[in-house]
């Protein structure tokens, strides 16, 4: 097996920029490393970026530029003294509703300096009616040399712009949220970890749920004993091949219990029967 490749260097003079209280400037942030993936997030709400993303090892791979993020404002796209972004939904109803030409400006503003090809460079518009984000596309994602993410808020947006800037819609899952920043948040934080030495130790991705589309099995650190439970003793035995082997089988009793689902395509990718009894 090779070693995984080894984290940036703390002492490494690009990370000399020492954390501060104060929000990183995006547009004099570092410069990104040549060809690092980029997001391009449409927001009328730039300063809840990077949020959770500038921290721990998001974060520092932001700061030693492995990715980069640029926020694009909708305000300044609108119309009038008010800058107005929005307007009545057509048909009635409550709420209002991203205007088509407002949008398509900012998805126009995005795309310069980007590959038209889909594939290369996804343009997502996070919505609860979208395909479930997953792990595979997070891995299709990180593939790609970055991605353009519209943000909704209000009832959403026109779905003209959609239709016409062949925008894929994704959701974060079966829930209504305010606004879209959080679920783009989510998308790229499980994106960028993919990408080669954002987590220090890449065998961690591989290792971890949903890879081989079961969920992880569980962990334990120190204290070996604790409130009279002790670490499953096999796992202080130094015996790998049997600690590979146990994991192996909680993490299919797991993912069996949990996610029937998962359980089911594991079972019929691996030729298994998925009503046999799991031993351990
Ligand atoms: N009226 C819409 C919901 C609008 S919620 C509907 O019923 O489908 C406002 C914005 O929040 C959306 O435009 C979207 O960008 C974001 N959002 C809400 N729920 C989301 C989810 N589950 N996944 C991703 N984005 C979501």
């Amino acid at each position: 097996m090779t070693e995984p490749p080894k984290p940036p260097s703390r002492s490494h003079a690009r990370l000399s920029i020492a954390a501060s209280a104060k929000p990183r400037n995006l547009m004099d942030g570092p410069p990104r490393l040549k060809g690092a993936w980029r997001a391009k997030i449409i927001t009328l709400f730039p300063e809840a970026f990077p949020g959770t993303l500038g921290l721990s090892l998001t974060g520092r791979a932001l700061d030693f530029g492995l990715w980069a993020l640029e926020t694009i404002d909708l305000r300044p796209f609108g119309e009038g003294r008010h800058k107005n972004v929005d307007d009545n939904p057509a048909g009635g109803g409550a709420g209002m509703v991203l205007r088509a030409d407002i949008v398509a400006k900012a998805l126009s503003a995005a795309a310069e300096g980007t590959p038209p090809d889909r594939a290369l460079w996804p343009v997502i518009y996070l919505s609860p009616r979208g395909k479930p984000f997953n792990q595979t596309m997070a891995h299709r994602f990180a593939a790609a040399e970055g991605l353009t993410l519209l943000c909704g808020r209000f009832e959403g947006v026109d779905q003209r712009v959609l239709d016409a800037y062949e925008v894929e819609e994704v959701s974060l899952g079966d829930f209504v949220l305010t606004g879209g920043e959080i679920a783009a948040q989510a998308l790229i934080d499980a994106t960028v970890r993919l990408i080669p030495r954002v987590l220090g130790n890449q065998a961690s991705a591989e290792e971890e749920s949903f890879s081989d589309g079961l969920l992880e099995f569980p962990q334990y650190t120190r204290p070996t004993l604790w409130q009279g439970r002790a670490i499953p003793e096999i796992l202080l035995s130094g015996h790998h091949a049997k600690i590979a082997d146990w994991r192996r089988g909680m993490a299919e009793r797991l993912t069996k219990e949990r996610r029937p689902d998962l359980w089911r395509a594991y079972c019929a990718k691996h030729g298994r029967d998925p009503e046999e009894d799991q031993e351990l």
